[in-house]
């Protein structure tokens, strides 16, 4: 694959070059993405059509150092403007609220451009199909950003699941509590709030998009194993909300294995307390989020042992993940670099094959909640998850 790549300077390392679309400066996620993306020096970021209110966005471009003829009015204005020129930028970052992710990424990919695109990768099951159809007819790649995916020890546990370390699946136990949907009404200077509970800019599931997603990809990510079946409560606890603010989820594998998942955004004292549990016939892994270069590893009858990113017993994965040794903190920014890193590879033509959840995880992330909306709705049925795959 050869990529307009350019040089930071004389013999340095090419970077790629990178457009976002959202991101502005009252966004939270696209600061994130452009610091992730400078941590290991891989991307500049050239383009940007950051915010809905284009003056506005144009005058944050220029405050972070895109030059003026790069910052753009619109998605739409950037994809055309960019395609036209020999600089053009490799990627395009999508950070803009759910409902723009498949006009923004069909249009990029039809122009011939990459794109990391953040989750949920659409806001209905038929647009993340025909995203994915749209990658493959395109020959582009689409990286989804599921953050926990990059973090070293979640790198590991998958490694060690993988390798036999906790023998055959039998219970998957994930949970992503937050609090900051738990008042009644939002903080109109939360930006990031109002979109949520908005069903035609969110999707149809709030909670369990928006963070269940990202429960169900990670306990994906490591067992390497969906479930078949779910059944699922979908509850609005805060009065009057348009979409879900708690979910819970039973889910049943066809190995055999079980499933629980709880996401809610109104569990008051939690900040991002996102956690798996993960069990097989031979032993078991713990992960929490908010301690994440920390992993539990318990081999059935044996003490529990607590192993450190980048310490001793680190597989490949975990080692390749991080950058400092252990005892020396690395987290969130970290691990969203790892995707950028991964990324970076692929474009580059370093790597083949990537850790980086792709279109299909996207789809998978929808089935789910497809599958999560049509139980609670038929008061929590069993749906079957392999049915919508297939359908
Ligand atoms: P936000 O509301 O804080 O920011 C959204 C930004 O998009 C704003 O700057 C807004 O002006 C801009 N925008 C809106 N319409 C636009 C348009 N037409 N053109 C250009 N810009 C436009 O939202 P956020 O919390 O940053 O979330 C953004 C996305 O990131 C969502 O899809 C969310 O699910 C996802 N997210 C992912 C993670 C993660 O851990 N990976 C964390 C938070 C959010």
């Amino acid at each position: 694959m050869t990529l307009k790549a350019e040089k930071s300077h004389a013999k340095g390392p090419a970077r790629l070059r990178l457009g976002m679309v959202g991101g502005g400066v009252t966004a939270f996620i696209g600061a994130v993405h452009r610091i992730a993306s400078r941590i290991d020096d891989r991307f500049v970021l050239v383009a940007g059509a950051l915010d809905n209110d284009p003056q506005r966005g144009r005058d944050f471009a220029l405050s972070i150092g895109i030059e003026a003829d790069r910052a753009y009015d619109s998605y739409q204005e950037m994809i055309k403007a960019e395609a036209l020129r020999p600089d053009k930028v490799d990627a395009i970052a999508i950070v803009t609220p759910n409902f723009l992710h498949f006009p923004v990424a069909k249009t990029a990919l039809e122009a011939g451009f990459h794109v990391i695109c953040e989750k949920p990768m659409t806001t209905t099951l038929e647009d993340a199909r025909a995203l994915a159809e749209i990658v493959k007819r395109t020959g582009k790649k689409l990286f989804l950003t599921h953050t926990y995916t990059g973090y070293p020890m979640v790198r590991q546990a998958r490694e060690m699941v993988a390798d036999g370390a906790i023998g055959a699946l039998r219970r998957v136990q994930v949970e992503y509590a937050q609090d900051w949907l738990a008042a009644p009404e939002e903080d109109p200077e939360a930006a990031g709030a109002n979109w949520r509970n908005d069903p035609k800019k969110a999707g149809q599931g709030g909670a369990i998009g928006d963070i269940g997603t990202h429960a169900y990809n990670l306990a994906a990510f490591v067992a390497a194993e969906e479930p078949s079946h779910l059944l699922a409560e979908l509850t609005a606890l805060v009065p009057g909300r348009q979409v879900d603010d708690d979910a819970m989820v039973l889910m049943r594998y066809a190995s055999g294995a079980k499933g629980t998942l709880w996401a809610s955004q109104v569990a008051a004292g939690n900040g991002n307390n996102l956690s798996l549990r993960i069990y097989g016939a031979t032993g078991g892994l713990e992960w929490w989020q908010e301690k994440p270069e920390e992993l539990w590893y318990t081999p059935l009858g044996e003490p529990r042992r607590l192993l450190l990113r980048n310490g001793a017993g680190a597989t490949e994965a975990a080692v390749s993940g991080s950058r400092i040794p252990a005892a020396h903190p690395e987290g969130y920014l970290e691990a969203f670099a790892n995707l950028y890193k991964d990324a970076a590879d692929v474009l580059s033509g370093n790597q083949q094959q990537t850790l980086v959840p792709d279109a299909a995880d996207g789809v998978s992330g929808l089935v789910f909640v497809t599958a999560c909306l049509e139980s609670a709705s038929n008061n929590g049925t069993w749906v079957s998850l392999d049915a919508l795959r297939n359908g």
